[in-house]
């Protein structure tokens, strides 16, 4: 009888579905900023309170600054690359040749029967979605990242996604002389141009537009709602992009970026893992300010002011370039208890294959 109870407890703290919200850019001087700027108080947002907490250092194998391609490579397969590949091995580089590819949490969600998606505000080919499901050494192989969706090296590939880039990724398939609407619906998938014209009972979908305002919360609540209909679960990405190219804009977009974070930890049942992190922190400085009063913002990153404009009164600092300290990792469900301390960003792929039970195998 006890071993039936520890096989039982062990089944309850395995994770069924695992979520990953990526800020890209997202580094904890920007929520700090976020917090401050949405409710005029310092850890007033969800992800600030979430049970497990821990901070992520962000490097690639060459540099400390790593850039999307080898931030992301490291959080979905727990291997660092080189700046600029998507999830290959060194010596892969956009100046070199192919390295070995590197299996991705999705790759295994797909090998074990799950479904799999992605959705991004930014890009669909662009460098964090991509890591996700595709093998290239140069991020900037638009078309062969794309191609990758229908010719699938686990399972039947990924099942769900939904994002920016329509025009780029026609343009970019045809440039490398692939029929991309022929192929998708030859591998069954349908193909939209909205997230509103997919039909909540569809099963296998590519919903590509252009428009930066898109509705993610619409995105990741249908999301939820077709990969749910998998009894084994499945895996989600999601990334919104908090480069501070428009500074309030970035700001407000965390704090609906953490609604959003809040509203689905708490739908979704026990047995999900939901995580929240960044692939890299950026050049972001609360340097003034005076507390009950909001934070002054520049309308743009400082450094590209032009000389005769007038000064701006700003309490921050912003640079135009990724930074390389820590991030923040935060996390619930199953499998959170080991977010804690300073991780590497390839620790965070071990933890979410081990919350689904699961060891690394052949790759
Ligand atoms: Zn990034």
């Amino acid at each position: 009888m006890m071993l039936l109870g520890a096989t039982t407890l062990l089944a309850q703290q395995r994770a069924k579905n695992v979520i990953l919200f990526l800020g890209d850019a997202g580094g904890i001087p920007t929520l700090n900023a976020a917090s401050i700027h949405g409710y005029k108080e310092p850890r007033a947002l969800y992800l600030q309170h979430m049970p497990h907490i821990a901070l992520s250092e962000t490097s690639s194998t060459s540099s400390w600054v790593t850039d999307s391609a080898a931030g992301m490579t490291a959080i979905v397969t727990g291997q660092k690359t080189d700046n600029g590949v998507i999830s290959q091995a060194p010596p892969a580089g956009p100046a070199k040749e192919d390295g070995a590819n590197l299996k991705t949490i999705l790759e295994y969600a797909e090998e074990h029967g799950l479904s799999t998606g992605v959705i991004s505000n930014m890009n669909m080919a662009d460098a964090t979605p991509a890591a996700c499901y595709a093998h290239v050494s140069s991020r900037k192989n638009i078309g062969d990242i794309f191609a990758q969706i229908w010719k699938p090296r686990f399972g039947d590939g990924v099942d769900l996604v939904i994002g920016n880039g329509r025009k780029k990724i026609l343009e970019s398939t045809k440039e490398i002389g692939v029929d991309m609407e022929k192929e998708l619906l030859a591998s069954g998938r349908a193909f939209y141009d909205s997230v509103a014209a997919v039909p909540d009972d569809a099963r296998r979908v590519v919903a590509l537009f252009d428009d930066d305002d898109f509705d993610v919360d619409a995105a990741t609540a249908k999301a939820i709602r077709i990969l749910s209909k998998n009894r084994k679960g499945f895996f989600l990405m999601v990334e919104w992009d908090l480069h501070p190219s428009k500074p309030a804009r970035a700001l407000d977009t965390v704090v609906k970026f953490d609604h959003l974070i809040q509203r689905t930890a708490k739908q979704m049942d026990k047995n999900s893992l939901v995580l929240f992190t960044a692939d890299h922190s950026f050049d972001f400085r609360l340097k003034s300010g005076k507390k009950g009063a909001d934070i002054a913002l520049p309308s743009a990153p400082n450094v590209v002011k032009k000389a005769d404009q007038p000064e701006e009164k700003s309490d921050v600092v912003i640079g135009t370039a990724h930074t390389g300290e820590e991030v923040l990792v935060a996390a619930q469900g199953p499998g959170s208890e080991r977010v804690t301390g300073v991780l590497s960003n390839t620790d965070l792929f071990g933890i979410m294959l081990s919350a689904y039970g699961w060891s690394a195998g052949k790759r």
